[in-house]
């Protein structure tokens, strides 16, 4: 048996389910705060096992999810303007002001092309000289620095047509807005793996230390979701509040100090907008001065426009843990994967998504 094949292990996962059940001590509501775990919980069919005290609820930790309807609505502005658009696949599909996505906007003429990464958009604007190409910057910790090292490459290397705007965000921020938050109640907090890759353990200390919140960081076979589980719920019981982490074969405490490094080379953290979270200070990173070169919003004078919210849409509830997906009037009805009318349906990773697709 291969290693990551033991954390599959059935013997082992019901040994671990068996603890849970024993030790479970009235209801348990945890919380993860990425779309991998979302996705990984629900395919292992780990919520259907555990004992019913236990409730599992999708935090904001999808990505494109937490992408505002102001932000969709700048890369569709921009879209409008002469420009190559290079962005995420999943990216594409997001409904913006009336319904409105990147996908109609390209059927309508619009430059649009999808890509694996920055590097790959930074090739096209290597290609064709003669085009304005712009990166649509979403995602975590995860994303960022391989974006960053983009812009540093792309002026290293005088790359004049070529730039990025750059709404991407950072988890322990809005893990504090989730702590602080009246309405949610959450007893612990499955921390999402790949962000930590990224940032070790040490962001994440003040929800133990200041909110007394089980935290545990988490990988994402099945035995690595119920250990991490079980650890929530020991110190629920125990009194003894720690940020645990549980996914050391990838994770270092430390994090990647290089990847930071370059991160905050090129990125600042400034006040940045959730979906249903609202503006987080310092929550987001914006291009630094010393690269405004290559930044879309100064570039290519790219504001946030205000715009009305998408009516009936309840996503900003579904990422705070307010409701579950079927309690949304559009889900599977008006709101459907083919048909999405908000980002939690759209995103492979997003909650609504995954909840249709595994029919709960
Ligand atoms: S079911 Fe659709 S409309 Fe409802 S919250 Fe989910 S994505 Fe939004």
């Amino acid at each position: 048996m291969n290693l990551l094949n033991k954390f599959k292990d059935p013997k082992l996962c019901l040994n671990i389910l068996a603890q849970i059940r024993a030790e479970i001590n009235g209801e348990f509501r945890f919380m993860e705060v990425c779309g991998t775990h979302t996705m990984a919980i629900f395919q292992s069919g780990i919520r259907t096992l555990l004992p019913e005290q236990i409730v599992h609820l999708s935090g904001p930790g999808c990505p494109v999810c937490v992408t505002h309807d102001r932000e969709i609505a700048a890369y569709l502005a921009l879209s409008e303007k002469d420009l190559v658009i290079a962005t995420f696949g999943d990216l594409i599909k997001v409904p913006g002001p009336g319904g409105r996505n990147l996908k109609m906007a390209q059927a309508e003429g619009a430059r649009i092309k999808v890509v694996y990464s920055a590097f790959d958009a930074l090739q096209i604007a290597l290609e064709n000289p003669d085009d304005k190409v712009v990166f649509l910057g979403v995602g975590f910790e995860t994303t960022a620095p391989t974006v960053a090292a983009v812009i540093r490459m792309a002026r290293e290397q005088g790359v004049g047509n070529f730039s990025v705007l750059s709404f991407h965000k950072l988890v322990p921020p809005a893990l504090k807005a989730l702590a602080t938050d009246q309405q949610i109640t959450v007893n612990g907090l499955l921390l999402p793996g790949h962000v930590s890759t990224i940032i070790g353990l040490e962001p994440y200390l003040f929800l133990a230390q200041e909110y007394k919140m089980p935290s545990v960081i988490g990988g994402f076979e099945p035995l690595d979701i119920l250990q991490a589980i079980l650890i929530m719920i020991r110190q629920k019981n125990q009194g003894q509040v720690e940020v645990v982490n549980n996914y050391k074969r990838v994770v270092s405490d430390k994090g990647n100090a290089r990847a930071m490094e370059i991160m905050y080379d090129v990125f600042v953290t400034c006040d940045a907008l959730w979906r249903g979270l609202g503006v987080i200070p310092d929550s987001g990173l914006a291009v630094r001065k010393q690269y405004q070169d290559f930044d879309a919003s100064v570039v290519h004078d790219q504001k946030l426009p205000q715009v009305e919210e998408i009516p009936g849409c309840k996503c900003g509830e579904v990422l705070k843990g307010l409701i579950s997906p079927d309690r949304c009037p559009l889900y599977g009805t008006r709101c459907t994967p083919a048909r999405p009318v908000g980002p939690c349906m759209v995103s492979t990773e997003g909650s609504c998504a995954a909840y249709y697709k595994y029919r709960l």
